[in-house]
């Protein structure tokens, strides 16, 4: 199974990410995993993406793609894998639809887990961590018995500073921008796998099981 996954910050995407490398035993690609690993090793391609970094720099789709393309024709992606962050940008998309024609292999779906904005918003601002454990909460969707307490040791709950109407806000936007023309590209070539990611967990995950059949 060879799959894109997309879906706006907030949606779940991760727990999904799980979920399907390990019912289908494929390897989870994140760019930024990758892009920490090569860093890590002090590989070539590693070191160039490294200086971009360093200055702040967008690091150029070339060397992005050479990143991936590396990655992919590790052993572990034989059978297939899952591709998360990447592609970003139409030309990554083409770029990567050539590295794959070369390979002979193309993908299967483009899993697009979508939600409202404004329930995302509503996910996010709601959202309360215990100081102790890391237990995720939300006040209306899955309050603690106590409020502000959490159920397991009693810790308090904090709220993420980055858990506000405008910064949450500001990233859904940010990816809606980018990843429009994408899921458009993806449509034309009828792969694309659109995902309510508002349903509870299991049943997103039952869905894109199914879209994968
Ligand atoms: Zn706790």
């Amino acid at each position: 199974m060879r799959l894109i996954l997309l879906g706006p910050p907030g949606v779940g995407k991760g727990t999904q990410a799980s979920a399907i490398v390990k019912k289908y035993n494929i390897p989870h690609i994140s760019t930024g995993d990758i892009f920490r690993a090569n860093i890590k090793e002090g590989t070539e391609l590693g070191m160039k993406a490294k200086e971009y970094m360093d200055k702040g720099l967008l690091v150029p789709d070339e060397l992005v793609v050479s990143i991936v393309k590396d990655r992919l024709s590790k052993d572990d992606c034989k059978d297939g894998f899952l591709l998360d962050g990447f592609p970003r940008t139409i030309e990554q998309a083409e770029a990567l639809d050539e590295e794959l024609k070369n390979m002979g292999i193309k993908l299967d779906k483009v899993v697009n887990i979508y939600a409202d904005k404004e329930i995302l918003i509503e996910r996010a601002i709601g959202r309360r961590i215990c100081k102790k454990c890391g237990t995720a909460y939300h006040i209306k969707f899955n309050p603690p018995k106590v409020e502000n307490v959490c159920d397991i040791d009693g810790g308090e709950l904090f709220q993420r500073d980055d858990d506000n109407r405008e910064t949450v806000s500001t990233r859904i936007e940010v990816y809606e921008k980018q990843t429009e023309p994408l899921i458009e590209y993806y449509k034309e070539k009828g792969i694309i796998l659109d995902v309510d990611g508002t349903k509870p967990i299991e049943e997103v995950f039952e869905t894109i099981v199914k879209g994968l059949e």
